[in-house]
């Protein structure tokens, strides 16, 4: 599969690729579609432009090995964690990969993406899948690593007061991440109303209408006092003002979703309200066993949470699906594979 030009998506036949020593070749049982391959798609991703190979929220199972690889073996099911950082750089050896000054990304802009038959990809990013999980919840792990890595970002979050910006699918799945830590209230925004009671069904403790002109105002009162932390899935101009009137002093909000324009910030509001504002990039491996372990325990709603699924040769119609606002996360699967 390959977006060769903002707008498309094709299917592509090219030759199986070569094996590194220190690859494992995978073939696809299903791939997410992520907000970010919409941008890419669309061209109005900051860093993912066309041309290029889809597929980073990927399930699969190890076809072959290099022949320096270890500790994995042929049939198992895995997942891979897209960022292939450098190892070496001051931020890969200060446990921050996830920010490696020389990082390649599985499935965003690299030679290869997950929505293929059989891809390979670096071993040492495979995380294989426990007993008990099905695919959908297998799926589900590399976008609920971010959200994850978010709150850890954020700091302990048991107890306190959170608001989410955005009822999208990371959103939602920010809602599971901040209930399993501990929040002890959430109070949701979006500009859907369809969203927002997609958020009350799946736990949020109250939404509000993010266009109501005292958004900020409405959320401090349903959370009965001022954010600890927000959220901000969405990240455009309004939604982060707004994330900063919701913490008012002291607080913190975690820009998450994935900006695609410049955002003035009052930058006195947080030197002297002590405003802390911090960006979460994707996750580190530590997310990933967090995400692998919430989910095994119950933590989040696979069923729910996955509304749709297209065989591999449909990518442009799951895309298509994706990019329509009526689903929440819309998966493709691998030739013969059929979800249970
Ligand atoms: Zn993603
Ligand atoms: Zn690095």
């Amino acid at each position: 599969m390959i977006v060769p030009a903002p707008g498309q998506v094709d299917v592509v036949t090219e030759a199986r690729p070569s094996l590194e020593s220190d690859e494992a070749l995978v073939s696809l049982q299903v791939a997410g579609v992520c907000g970010s391959d919409l941008h890419g798609l669309h061209g109005t991703h900051p860093t993912m432009k066309p041309p290029y190979y889809p597929g980073h929220e990927v399930v699969g199972i190890i076809e072959a090995l290099g022949d320096g690889v270890t500790g994995l073996a042929i049939g198992q099911q895995v997942t891979p964690e897209p960022p292939l950082p450098c190892g070496h750089c001051k931020m890969c050896t200060t446990d921050r990969s996830n920010i490696c000054e020389n990082l390649q990304f599985f499935g965003c802009g690299f030679r290869e993406g997950g929505m293929a038959d059989v891809f390979s990809v670096r071993a040492d990013r495979l995380h294989v899948i426990p007993e008990g999980f099905d695919l959908r919840m297998a799926a589900l792990i590399e976008p609920f690593s971010t959200p994850l890595h978010a709150v850890r970002l954020a700091g302990d979050i048991t107890g306190k007061a959170v608001a989410i910006i955005g009822c999208g699918t990371i959103g939602l799945l920010m809602l599971a991440a901040a209930r399993a830590k501990g929040a002890s209230r959430i109070v949701m925004t979006d500009v859907l109303e369809s969203k927002r009671q997609g958020a009350l069904a799946l736990g949020a403790d109250a939404v509000v209408d993010s266009t109501t002109a005292d958004v900020a105002a409405r959320v401090r009162d349903e959370l009965g006092e001022t954010a600890d932390v927000v959220f901000d899935c969405v990240s455009i101009q309004p939604t982060v003002a707004s994330a900063i009137d919701m913490v008012q002093r002291g607080g913190t909000v975690v820009i998450v979703g994935v900006p695609s324009k410049p955002i003035e910030v009052p930058a006195f509001v947080l030197q002297d309200r002590q405003v802390r504002l911090q960006g979460a990039a994707t996750y580190v491996s530590e997310d990933y066993a967090d995400a692998i372990d919430i989910i095994a325990a119950g933590g989040i709603d696979a069923e729910h949470l996955i509304t749709a699924s297209f065989p591999l040769e449909q990518t442009a119609e799951a895309f298509a699906a994706a990019a329509s606002g009526d689903h929440i996360k819309v998966l493709v699967t691998g030739t013969g594979v059929t979800l249970d």
